[in-house]
């Protein structure tokens, strides 16, 4: 203990002996050294475990936060594939619509007249195997799930905005109407029901839920490239 004391006097010393505006303080330190009993070192060593115990106690705490956002990053990472697999490549935070299937040949065109369809084609026709999952294109709420005729098993969705989105043809739908669905969640598969040659979706967009409008130029206005 008496080395302290000591040693702060020879720093002075120094100090004053070089001429440094450290002196004052050096000068200081040494009675305040001087002071120090077994008393306080007792009370240090109480404070420095207390300190010990705050830092492992904090450190819990980081570990704990650093997992709960590790599990988050895990699951915006998947929620990133799924996007990424019906179209959308951005920020997960930012996305407002995706395409409605994963995999699929773009066949006939909105606006078509021919034999297979009463007046102008109505929607765009999507090739794709029986059984492909269909997707909720964005946020919407389901208005109908039913078979209608020549567009077959047909589930509507309609968006905050009004705007309506007919799937056709499907093989079988997995919600029901009434029912909220989120961007990217599967609401039915690919099918051949109604009027088709073959296994196809069969996607209008009608805003309003008034006359239909070119899907492709409806999917493209979202930021999509389909
Ligand atoms: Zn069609």
């Amino acid at each position: 203990m008496a080395v302290t004391p000591r040693l702060g006097l020879i720093v002075a010393a120094i100090a004053a002996g070089v001429g440094l505006s450290l002196v004052a303080p050096a000068a200081q330190a040494a009675p305040e050294a001087v002071v120090r009993e077994d008393g306080q070192q007792a009370e240090a060593v109480a404070e420095a475990a207390a300190l010990a115990a705050q830092l492992a106690e904090r450190q819990q705490t980081l570990s704990s936060l650093n997992r709960a956002a590790d599990a988050r990053d895990r699951a915006l990472i998947g929620y990133r594939a799924v996007l990424a697999r019906y179209g959308y490549h951005g920020d997960p935070e930012a996305v407002s619509a995706v395409l409605p299937l994963a995999s699929y040949d773009l066949s006939a065109g909105f606006g078509l007249t021919g034999p297979l369809w009463e007046a102008e084609h109505g929607g765009q026709d999507f090739g794709a195997s029986a059984g492909e999952p269909l997707v909720a294109v964005a946020d919407a709420l389901v208005t109908e799930v039913a078979d209608a005729g020549p567009y077959g098993l047909r589930t509507i969705l309609t968006l905050p905005d009004g705007t309506e989105l007919w799937y056709c043809h499907q093989t079988d739908a997995t919600v029901v109407a009434g029912q909220q669905v989120g961007i990217a969640d599967v609401i039915g598969s690919v099918g051949a029901t109604g009027n088709t040659t073959g296994p196809h979706l069969h996607l209008e967009v009608r805003p309003d839920a008034g006359s239909p409008v070119d899907p492709m130029d409806w999917l493209r206005d979202q930021g999509l490239d389909p």
